[in-house]
């Protein structure tokens, strides 16, 4: 039985990890007072399809439903979001919302790259001020940093300053072409760019220049013309707060919504896996979807990637199992149960023979097992053992949740 190209199983290894990253976002959410929700899987495909250039549309799970309409699977968290808030004029702005979900995209799947994954996104309606945007780069800092990521790094740039540069160099030749060959250049060649342009009718010349144009520093003569003053406010604000930042005017990105600041994170240590974060403001959604008056700004980070990048650290709480001997197999059940409502991961042990117990526990991890003895258990006692010294005592009935917290608080001391 196989599965969709490009989609995958969460197995049980990866599935712990992305819930540590989950857990990650949903405690940094609260600390910076972002209110989390779920925008809708499923949208009428003419929501989706706002927000998209032709590169969007064509990657978007579309179909009819059973009464015939046009619906589509969500790409991204932004769409449904802004959605909500567009159609909601009840709610208080300024507002953060996070949310932290699978999406779909008939994307050309390689590595860090599905068509089923999973992001972390933070949007924020009503504040495009320089310490808006800095905080949303500072809690995706720290997102990155708590799931393992050891060297991120952001890149910030400004779609106008690059379209403002462009136009000068282009003139009346100007197309937004241009900042889609500047889109390319992490994923391609500059020669494969200029002849894929050359093929469309663009000279060669010209694309040259719009390249380089990219490359050129904040200090360049035609960037300092252009350049606003709110990005290099940003860069100051993050710098003093050590998130490691720069400006780089190759970030562009989605190309057909984005209006002002646009940012990438990537992982110093591995950048071919291409951006782990993205995002910027991009006011035209909200008007298209007639809020006009409302400014928006976020970022959607892809937590597979994260996955990738990040050595994330497996503390689980320790496992005490229950062995048994079988005609005492529905006490070592109860026994289980009872040190779960103690509050401790437990689980009673599956094989018959208490052998074969003892390995299924050490398989399984476990820190300490009970052992539940006919001889032992008549005596209103139990056996525990513990795993890494194989040492093992008797212990009486009433005294194990306090043993068991004795030993286990030794073993962290
Ligand atoms: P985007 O919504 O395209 O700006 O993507 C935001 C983040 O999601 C990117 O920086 C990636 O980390 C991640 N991402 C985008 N597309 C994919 C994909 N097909 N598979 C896995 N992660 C993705």
């Amino acid at each position: 039985m196989r599965i969709p190209r490009g989609l995958r199983d969460y197995e049980p290894e990866l599935y712990d990890k992305l819930e540590k990253i989950r857990e990650n976002f949903v405690k940094l959410s609260k600390a910076y007072n972002v209110k989390l929700m779920e925008p809708s899987s499923l949208e009428f495909l003419e929501t989706l399809e706002a927000k998209g250039g032709e590169e969007i549309i064509n990657e978007i799970y579309a179909f009819k439903d059973k009464s015939g309409r046009d619906l589509g699977l969500r790409f991204d968290l932004t769409v449904g979001i802004t959605r909500y808030v567009c159609e909601r004029r009840d709610i208080p702005l300024p507002i953060k919302l996070g949310a932290f979900a699978s999406m779909w995209r008939y994307d050309e799947p390689q590595k860090g790259r599905y068509r089923w994954f999973y992001q972390w996104d933070l949007e924020v309606y009503g504040d495009k001020s320089p310490e808006s945007y800095a905080e949303v780069l500072s809690f995706t800092y720290r997102m990155l940093k708590d799931s393992g990521v050891k060297n991120p790094v952001i890149f910030i740039s400004d779609r106008r300053t690059i379209e403002d540069a462009v136009k000068e160099v282009a003139k009346e030749k100007y197309s937004t072409e241009f900042l889609r060959a500047i889109d390319k250049l992490g994923k391609k060649t500059q020669e494969e760019i200029i002849v894929e342009y050359e093929e469309k009718g663009y000279e060669r010349d010209l694309v040259n220049k719009v390249l380089k144009i990219s490359e050129a520093g904040e200090d360049s003569e035609n960037i300092k013309k252009h350049i606003r003053p709110e990005l290099l406010k940003l860069k100051d604000i993050l710098k003093s707060l050590n998130v490691p930042v720069d400006i780089n005017f190759r970030i562009v990105r989605g190309l057909d919504y984005y209006t002002d600041i646009v940012f990438e994170a990537y992982d110093k240590e591995s950048v071919d896996l291409g951006a782990i974060a993205g995002g910027g403001g991009y006011d035209s959604l909200p008007a298209l979807f007639g809020r006009n008056d409302l400014k928006a700004l976020g970022v959607a980070g892809g937590v597979d990637r994260l996955l990738l990048a990040s050595n994330l650290n497996q503390e689980t709480e320790p496992l005490i199992y229950v062995s048994y001997v079988a005609e005492l197999k529905t006490e070592a059940f109860k026994l289980s149960e009872k040190l779960r409502d103690e509050g401790f991961r437990s689980d009673f042990a599956r094989k018959n023979k208490l052998n074969d117990q003892l390995t299924e526990a050490e398989k399984n991890g476990a820190s300490l097992v009970v052992l539940v003895l006919p001889k032992e258990f008549a005596k209103g006692n139990y056996k525990i053992k513990l795993m890494e010294t194989r040492q093992e005592l008797e212990i009486k009935k009433e005294d194990l949740v306090n043993k068991i917290k004795e030993i286990l608080n030794k073993g962290n001391s």
